[in-house]
């Protein structure tokens, strides 16, 4: 998917729904969210999508309410881009950083981007996961 229609489905998304908190937008969609304290180390979020059976997105709990935000903007986007699958947040470098994770960051600097920021953001992919990337491994040190 370009990065233009990416940007254009999640402003549609905030049109249609008057918002862009990603807890309500994921509610619209009937998309459960859920908060966990029972997880591995280093677990960030992740989003399991299957056919026939709602759709859900867990979050760690132990990171702050601006990453918890912002996993779940990046999780909301895993749902709503991609096919059924199973994914994981990949920002480790053990993990190869692949196009759909890419995507489900930009989707998240989207839809959390004001609409100011939004007409003039004409970031790269790779610019989108790397920011991403950053703001997350900055709230790493809960596992301190
Ligand atoms: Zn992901």
């Amino acid at each position: 998917m370009k990065a233009k229609d990416i940007i254009k489905f999640v402003k549609n998304i905030k049109k249609d729904w008057h918002t862009n908190d990603p807890y309500e937008i994921a509610a619209h969609y009937g998309i459960n969210v859920e908060f966990t304290t029972t997880c591995m180390k280093g677990f960030t979020a992740h989003t399991i999508k299957m056919k026939d059976y709602p759709t859900f997105i867990s979050i760690n709990d132990a990171y702050t309410d601006f990453s918890k935000k912002l996993l779940c903007a990046h999780e909301l986007g895993h749902a709503l881009l991609h096919a059924d699958c199973i994914n994981h947040f990949a920002i480790t470098n053990k993990n190869v950083i692949t196009n759909v994770e890419q995507e489900a960051n930009l989707f998240a600097i989207a839809l959390l981007a004001d609409d100011n920021t939004l007409s003039t953001l004409d970031v790269p992919l790779t610019i989108a996961d790397f920011k991403i990337s950053v703001i997350i491994l900055l709230d790493f040190s809960v596992y301190t």
